[in-house]
């Protein structure tokens, strides 16, 4: 890598773009600066950051991608990290079924590529651009507002929710209406219908002023759009497996999300803020029986188990409005008794009745 950036320095001497006592000042203030060689010299007002791309375009026979130019595929961003495209300055233009094609303005930036074909599985195509176009670009697409009845009506959710059995939350999207159903442990639950014409994009601001972390999925077609978001409020540190947990915001340190959800076969998956951590087995059905280390939700737990370690939140009638909402249950209709232990499944069964 370091022999690559020096070979810049050359090139950019050779084209007579910089002098020696340029480069060496550069290499300099590089140290001192802690940015890169290119990122220097645009500073230092020796070069211009075009020269300094199209260069890297020439030597490394990168396609130049002029930012301002391109449509932006807003699904495709969504899939996305957001502090992760703007601290590498990456927007990924296309995806194809073995590709992911991008443009950043730092084509040495492995680590970030390296995640990127992680999450998802696919080559990552590299053109070049311009740091501070490719910057304003994503400031301003992340800046535009989010519907803010959408927004208060997921805040509200989320909050509503905690300490609950429900762990997902439906959006779904039609012609003139929005509805929001929460669902979880067998149990499904309308929370609101608003009637206001929403598109893919305000939901997913929507999603992204949430200060809470969360994966999604997404199903649409031409006129509808189903949201199944899963806020993620809770740590787990100590966990015994095979396990069963029920309860909103199942996080897991130390495991990555993404990879492991992957071999789940849900592909659209992503997290509003940074690299998730969590959700690691997060089975559905039988498909993670494989490996050793087991979580199921509890619509997915096995029929007949012993010794698994449950956490969940079971879902009771509300006994003062027997499911109609009342103050007593938070207008959810149910109320929540906390189980926590090992037990088997027949133990299981007496405690939900
Ligand atoms: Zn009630």
């Amino acid at each position: 890598m370091v022999n690559e950036r020096e070979k810049i320095g050359s090139l950019l001497i050779r084209y007579g773009f910089i002098t020696e006592d340029d480069l060496t000042e550069g290499l300099k203030l590089q140290k001192l600066m802690g940015l890169k060689l290119g990122e220097t010299l645009v500073k230092a007002g020796k070069i211009d950051e075009a020269n300094v791309q199209w260069i890297l375009s020439k030597q490394f026979d990168v396609p130049f991608v002029i930012v301002d130019q391109v449509h932006l595929d807003i699904d495709l961003i969504h899939k996305f990290p957001k502090n992760f495209l703007l601290e590498n300055r990456i927007i990924p233009l296309l995806e194809t079924h073995d590709e992911i094609c991008i443009v950043t303005d730092d084509i040495f930036n492995y680590e970030a590529f390296a995640f990127i074909e992680k999450i998802f599985n696919k080559k990552v195509n590299i053109s070049i651009g311009e740091a501070k176009r490719i910057e304003n670009t994503l400031i301003n697409f992340y800046k535009e507002d989010a519907s803010p009845t959408v927004t208060i009506l997921l805040q509200k959710t989320i909050e509503m929710i905690k300490e609950t059995g429900f762990y997902r939350i439906d959006i779904h999207i039609q012609q003139h209406k929005c509805e929001l159903n929460v669902y979880g442990n067998g149990v499904i639950r309308k929370v609101a219908e608003v009637n206001i014409t929403l598109k893919k994009e305000d939901v997913f601001r929507a999603l992204n002023m949430l200060e809470t972390h969360y994966i999604y999925e997404m199903y649409d077609n031409y006129r509808t759009a189903l949201f199944s978001v899963y806020p993620l409020f809770n740590t787990f540190k100590d966990i015994k497996y095979p396990a069963i947990l029920g309860i909103s915001g199942l996080i897991l340190p130390n495991w990555t999300t993404f990879i492991d959800m992957k071999s789940s076969e849900c592909e659209h998956l992503i997290h509003s803020d940074h690299p998730l951590y969590g959700y690691p087995y997060f089975a559905f059905k039988d498909s993670a029986i494989k490996y050793d280390r087991v979580i199921f939700i509890p619509d997915s737990a096995p029929k007949d188990f012993t010794n698994y370690y449950i956490f969940i939140y079971a879902p009771q009638r509300c006994n003062f409005c027997d499911t109609a909402g009342c103050e007593k249950c938070k207008q959810l209709g149910y109320i929540f008794k906390k189980i926590e232990g090992i037990y088997s499944s027949n133990e299981l069964r007496g405690l939900f009745s």
